[in-house]
Parts: structure tokens; sequence; C-alpha cells
């Protein structure tokens, strides 16, 4: 069993639903409890990005390999209105990242894990810090803290939105 940490984000239309319906598409995909830090809102990254984020971090377990995973996001994603040609910081309805598949290493065409960008992404780190006060990146050893620290700074908010 994989336990796999995975990146959500959105900023189009009614984004606390968006990122509510994928918690409850990866709750059912996740063999045990989802794990889910808070709704973080941050500026928007990116020239064709115009709408700030909603981002969040989910952990689940799951038998999926990788690939497969992914597929199912990439799915999800195109069902839910996220134009696959549109350019890399387009608006978007949901965002679905694979951060961490079961601290391995995985560099194939279409998947790089640890997510490649996910260390430089203050909206990825800061609600993982969240939900893994331990973390640290295992190729580095650096804690997610210093992860944090180290960071380009954006405008990252914890909200009390309940999703
Ligand atoms: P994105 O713009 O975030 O949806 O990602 C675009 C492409 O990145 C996808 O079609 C994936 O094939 C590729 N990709 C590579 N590594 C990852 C990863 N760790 N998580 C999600 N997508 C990835």
């Amino acid at each position: 069993m994989a336990q796999v940490v995975i990146a959500l984000g959105s900023n189009l239309g009614d984004r606390k639903s968006h990122l509510s319906n994928a918690r409850r598409f990866l709750s059912d995909m996740s063999t045990d409890p989802l794990v889910a830090s808070s709704i973080y809102e941050t500026e928007p990254v990116g020239e064709a990005s115009t709408h700030s984020y909603f981002n969040a971090v989910c952990c689940m377990r799951t038998m999926l390999p990788p690939l497969e995973l992914l597929e199912q996001l990439k799915q999800y994603e195109q069902r839910y209105g996220r134009d696959p040609s549109a350019p890399r910081w387009a608006n978007r309805t949901i965002d679905l990242d694979i951060i961490d598949y079961d601290r391995q290493i995985i560099s194939q065409q279409r998947l790089h894990v640890p997510h490649p960008e996910y260390d430089k992404r203050l909206f990825v780190l800061q609600p993982l810090s969240e939900i893994f006060f331990f973390f640290f990146d295992f190729r580095s050893g650096q804690s997610i803290n210093s992860l944090i620290a180290t960071a380009p700074k954006i405008e990252v908010f914890k909200t009390r939105v309940i999703w």
C-alpha cells in the first residue's frame, strides 16, 4: 500500500466546491481515511493566471501504481472542466499534482516524483507542514521548515473555510 501526497488547487468558479469535490474523489480512491490540510488562499503565479487560488494538500493510501494514479487524476481534471491545451499557469477549475508517492523517486516522461517544483511552492509547503509537521525532503534531508524558509516568497493565507 502506497502513501501518497496530493496537492490540490483551484482558481476558477466556485473554488471551495472544486476542492471539496476533488477531496471526495481522492477519499473514494483511498483505502484509509484521507488526511487533509486547511484551505490556503494564494496569489496567482504566472502571467496566464489572474485569479487567486485556493490550495490544499491531502494524504491518501492507495494500491494504484503511480502512472495509473496519475491517469485517474488527469481524467478527473478533464472531466471537471480543465482544458488540457491551456497554458501551463492558466486559470483552472482544478489541478491535482502528485507531490510524493511512498517516498519513491520516479523519473518518467509523464511523471516526476517528488514533484519537481514542490519545494519552491509555498502554496504546497505551507499546507504540507500543517498535516506533516515532521516532513522532510528525503533526498536532501531538509526539514519542511527549512524548505519553507528558502522557497520564493508569495502571499499564502490559511483560511477558515470548511471543506
Ligand atoms: P499540470 O499542469 O500540473 O496539470 O501538469 C502537466 C503534466 O505534468 C501532466 O500531464 C503530467 O503528465 C506531468 N507531471 C509530471 N510529474 C507530475 C506529478 N508529480 N504530478 C502531476 N503531474 C505531473
